[in-house]
């Protein structure tokens, strides 16, 4: 392990960071010391002049998602001792996953976006390698080539499909989606988020698929909390169901979960790694990566999901406590219906009474020590997670958003 006086040599001398100054305030160093073992590593991000920052936004992929838990990094270190063969360490994880998940097939992915893509070439190729191969080029090639979804679950992961050659069809209404299904249509997509702004529910979304036998893949990346959500959308009907590997459940950023039916998830594989004359080749997902985020879902399923609840909750009230009493200032307490369903904290304010916009307040707690992200943003409001924190950030977020505010008091 490199000494410290060391490290600090080794970092003076590079050009970029000689001037920085070493010496930890104290509440850097409180988050330095919430870290778990910070001196086992070298510190790679100060070396490169890399930002790091408290999460109190989210799990966003700008933000590098989430964080893995230690066993997971053990499975990832474990991983990149062995040499395995890919297709048979997918093959046995993805039945692991599929026991965990009650389905009848999984699979790893490089993301949910990943996995919207591969699904697609699964569906429009079936088990013909000759096919996977054609995608995106699908005229004259036999292949369907078109996907419907509705308006308002019209979201920029559409690309996704996209990726495939498909046109994408959008409709409104549950006649407009019949009207729309003919003999091109390969798959009817949905975006679970948007379930309360479309105005076909996933349930009547599934029962039109099955009426004309078209395959059904359900967006679901953001989508847990609640643990039950892994499940509850292959047993409603979807043949497909995909989610983020590196949101909630906290697996390797680059890794998603592709979840149904059987025959499809073997398609879909068809365009993954190692086959490479496909589209999906560039979308390789590690062994370390595979093995991480089984690992990852185990955690996630073993874990005590209402201890969870209970501590964004008590972290969000602290926050809230810290902050509403800001002459000007409104908070509310919310849980989004359903993608990110967790406790977050909105805070507004008059800004006759505080003279900050949300966008000067994010850059205030970006700049400061330690930095640290919210939500949200605009002329008078931010929001604030508590998830993506490691346990006692909170305090440090109260403290500094109610001084950022109080200093813009008038
Ligand atoms: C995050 C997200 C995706 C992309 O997920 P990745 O795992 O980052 O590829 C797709 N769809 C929705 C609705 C999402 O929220």
């Amino acid at each position: 392990m490199p000494k410290r006086r060391d490290i600090i040599k080794r970092l003076s001398s590079l050009p970029l960071l000689g001037g920085l100054a070493l010496s930890a305030s104290p509440i850097q160093s409180l988050a330095g010391a919430m870290k778990s073992n910070p001196l086992k590593y070298r510190d790679y991000f100060k070396e490169l002049g890399i930002r790091t920052f408290i999460n109190a936004a989210g799990t966003y992929t700008s933000m590098t998602g989430s964080l893995m838990a230690e066993e997971v990094v053990e499975a990832i270190q474990y991983a990149s001792k062995e040499y395995v063969l890919l297709d048979e360490l997918q093959d046995r994880v993805g039945e692991r996953i599929a026991a965990l998940v009650h389905c009848e097939a999984a699979t790893i992915t490089s993301g949910a976006a990943s996995a919207i893509t591969l699904a697609t070439a699964g569906i429009l190729s079936g088990m013909d390698e000759k096919k996977a191969a054609m995608i995106p080029h699908l005229e004259g090639s036999g292949m369907k080539s078109e996907v419907i979804m509705q308006k308002a679950h019209d979201i920029v992961y559409a690309h996704a499909l996209r990726n495939c050659g498909v046109k994408v069809i959008f409709v409104e209404t549950r006649a407009e989606l019949e009207k729309a299904i003919n003999e091109k249509t390969a798959l009817l997509f949905f975006v679970n988020a948007n379930n309360l702004e479309g105005k076909i529910k996933a349930e009547e979304f599934v029962e039109v698929a099955k009426k004309y036998s078209i395959p059904t893949l359900n967006d679901c990346a953001a989508d847990v909390p609640p643990v039950e959500n892994l499940w509850k959308y292959t047993r409603m009907g979807f043949d497909l169901v995909c989610f983020s590997g590196g949101k909630g459940i906290r697996g390797p950023q680059s890794a998603g979960l592709l979840l149904g039916r059987k025959d499809m998830i073997a398609a879909a594989r068809l365009s993954a790694p190692p086959r490479g004359n496909t589209v999906g080749r560039c979308m390789k997902v590690s062994k370390e990566e595979i093995l991480g985020m089984l690992i990852a879902l185990e955690s996630y399923l073993a874990k005590d999901h209402d201890q969870d609840w209970k501590l964004w909750e008590g972290q969000v009230s602290f926050i809230n406590d810290a902050i509403k009493s800001v002459q000007g200032v409104q908070t509310k307490i919310d849980v989004p219906p359903i993608a990110n369903h967790i406790p977050t904290l909105n805070v507004s304010w008059n800004i006759k009474q505080v003279k900050l916009s949300g966008d000067e307040l994010k850059e205030k707690l970006r700049n400061g020590h330690p930095s640290i992200e919210v939500a949200g943003g605009g002329a008078n409001s931010v929001s604030i997670t508590t998830w993506m924190l490691v346990p006692g950030q909170e305090r440090i977020v109260a403290s500094r958003v109610r001084e950022a505010l109080l200093k813009a008091s008038v």
